[in-house]
């Protein structure tokens, strides 16, 4: 498809926002990557299903990301349509002890709402920078606790425009892995599962992982976190501290010199120079230990697609 005029009138009718030939540099925490044809922002699971059939009749390509915060996106950009989720954020408690949100509610918005209700178990997710959605597909964690602990169910899209929904053991969650990674779902919704805690001890723990946060990770540059994951039985950023590799640059990107685990966007670094630095630490790490690493950034259309 040369045009988007068409999906865009469409979407104007359905009022759902969108913007053409955006920057993708904006939308991730990186600061880095191309254009996209366009971005939409629907603010309900109806106009995000409506742009997924939508694309699936053209045959467009679709990516859907929430803060962009594991994202490396290439410096040609997207071509096709990105699904932004961050309006459709809204958090309900369910009963007692559930809570239910849309998938592009904000992590830190969750926890504090937890806090709010008395509700301990998300405390590890204090300050993972991303939406709720983003972190279910990448089960993410933090200090010893990760999305499995209190996922119950989401309920997904997919390119058809099938509202589904997978709970429990169907979630498939393991190290930053879940059954959405790599699937063609788009999760709408989330249900968490917590226990009555104590105010106090909520926000003392929320407030003590905050600090070792600001102590360990260089929050003053744009990254994506943890560049790799962790490999059995060792840490990422600690063998590439022990190949001599922190501060090695490429452009305006470098294995930063407070944390080895990161790759930080300096000033001005292209989504090239970040694999140059990707690629130098894995066969490094390889030749000098043996021990692969993998990327846990996603890279979004390295051939500029
Ligand atoms: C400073 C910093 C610290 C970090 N610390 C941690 C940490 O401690 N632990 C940790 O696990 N991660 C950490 N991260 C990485 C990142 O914050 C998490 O992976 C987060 O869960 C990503 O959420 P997001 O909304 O930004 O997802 P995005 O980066 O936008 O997307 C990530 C992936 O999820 C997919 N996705 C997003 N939303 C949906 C949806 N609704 N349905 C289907 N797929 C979707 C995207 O297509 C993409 O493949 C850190 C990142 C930074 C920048």
């Amino acid at each position: 498809m040369n045009s988007y005029s068409e999906f865009c009138a469409l979407c104007d009718d359905i009022k759902c926002e969108y913007s053409v030939d955006v920057p993708l540099r904006d939308y991730t925490s990186f600061k880095i990557g191309g254009n996209a044809d366009v971005i939409v922002f629907p603010d309900t699971a109806e106009k995000l299903s409506f742009v997924t059939e939508y694309a699936n009749k053209n045959a467009v390509r679709v990516l859907v990301i929430g803060k962009g915060s594991n994202l490396l996106v290439c410096d040609k950009g997207f071509r096709g349509i990105v699904i932004n989720t961050c309006k459709m954020d809204r958090i309900e408690l369910v009963d007692e002890t559930t809570i239910r949100c849309e998938c592009g509610a904000s992590l830190s918005r969750l926890c504090r709402f937890a806090l709010e209700n008395s509700l301990s178990g998300l405390e590890f997710a204090f300050g993972i920078p991303g939406t709720a959605g983003g972190a279910a597909y990448m089960n993410a964690g933090a200090y010893g606790g990760e999305m499995k602990d209190v996922l119950v169910s989401c309920v997904h899209v997919n390119s058809e425009g099938k509202i589904g929904e997978f709970k429990g053991d169907e979630l498939d969650l393991t190290y930053r892995h879940s059954v959405y990674s790599d699937s063609e779902y788009i999760i709408l919704s989330l249900t968490l599962s917590l226990k009555k805690g104590d105010k106090t001890e909520i926000k003392s723990v929320m407030d003590d992982l905050m600090s070792r946060r600001k102590d360990k990770q260089p929050l003053e540059y744009p990254s994506a976190g943890s560049t790799f994951k962790r490999p059995e039985g060792y840490f990422a950023g600690a063998l590439i501290e022990q190949c001599g590799l922190k501060g090695y640059t490429s452009g305006g990107a470098q294995v930063s010199e407070k944390h080895a685990g990161f790759v930080i966007n300096k000033g001005g670094a292209t989504a090239d120079d970040v694999v140059n630095v990707i690629e130098h630490c894995k066969k490094t790490v390889l030749e000098q230990t043996g021990v692969e690493l993998e990327p846990e950034v996603k890279i979004i259309g390295q051939e500029g697609i």
